[in-house]
């Protein structure tokens, strides 16, 4: 058997374990939609698959995901041309997740379709040279540490008291073409209890609205916010984008 078709054997024997873990998700999703009184389609499941085998990434995909997290740009440029040969269905949407080092922005824009993990201004002013040179448009989300983790990437917004400053330095971005703003990023506290995440969930809302306040020529609508432990809290908070790995796959 030649190694294509042996992937496509493992995936069979990962479907059903993958299919049902989706299913369960799905429900939460649509339940965190209904107690919140908002629409089933404004949330959008993003699986990571940072780690996972083809075989694993190909059954997500037979099982109607179309929207694809890596974390880094060394595995997505090695999944992403493999999952191009192999995947016959609808096209796949590629997220990059993960920290994104300026020397590495090219591959990122070569293998992913939007980026949510822009934490600094230098990044975004690379972005978008590189897509003004290639004539493409990138979306990209602000990865916003709002709970003042010490630890955390992201531009560091926890305090209120910063936020002008913030909005005085992120005026520029109104100027780009080629480097979009579509909204705000976080990752919560790992904590046991995901009631404990509510708090810098609902803070990345607020500082979204203060945004869209402060800065209405560019677009605020997404919040990547939500991962395994805590998604349907981020739903309860307005997360447009979760971001789920473990939950699908283990
Ligand atoms: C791994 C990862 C996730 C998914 O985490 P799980 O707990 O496995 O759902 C989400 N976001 C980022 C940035 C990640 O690196």
């Amino acid at each position: 058997m030649n190694q294509n078709s042996q992937y496509l054997v493992e995936m069979q024997e990962q479907l059903p374990r993958i299919r049902a873990n989706l299913q369960d998700i799905q429900q939460t999703i649509a339940d965190a939609c209904a107690r919140t009184g908002r629409q089933q389609g404004s949330v959008q499941l993003v699986a990571v698959t940072k780690q996972r085998s083809i075989a694993e990434t190909l059954a997500v995909c037979q099982c109607g995901v179309r929207y694809l997290g890596e974390n880094r740009v060394e595995e997505l440029s090695r999944k992403v041309p493999l999952m191009h040969e192999l995947w016959r269905g609808p096209e796949i949407t590629w997220h990059m997740i993960g920290h994104l080092q300026s020397r590495k922005a090219d591959d990122a824009l070569s293998y992913s379709h939007i980026c949510h993990s822009v934490d600094s201004f230098k990044l975004a002013a690379r972005l978008e040279r590189l897509a003004q040179a290639r004539g493409c448009v990138y979306p990209v989300l602000l990865e916003c540490n709002v709970s003042g983790e010490a630890s955390k990437d992201g531009f560091v917004l926890a305090e209120r008291d910063s936020w002008a400053e913030f909005v005085a330095n992120a005026a520029h971005l109104v100027q780009y073409r080629h480097t979009q703003v579509r909204g705000l990023m976080t990752m919560a506290p790992v904590t046991q209890d995901p009631e404990d995440a509510r708090g810098t969930f609902s803070k990345l809302r607020e500082l979204q609205m203060y945004l869209a306040q402060a800065l209405p020529e560019l677009d605020w609508r997404e919040l990547s916010m939500g991962m395994s432990g805590d998604y349907r809290v981020a739903i309860e908070e307005g997360a447009t984008l979760v971001r789920i790995g473990s939950a699908i796959f283990e």
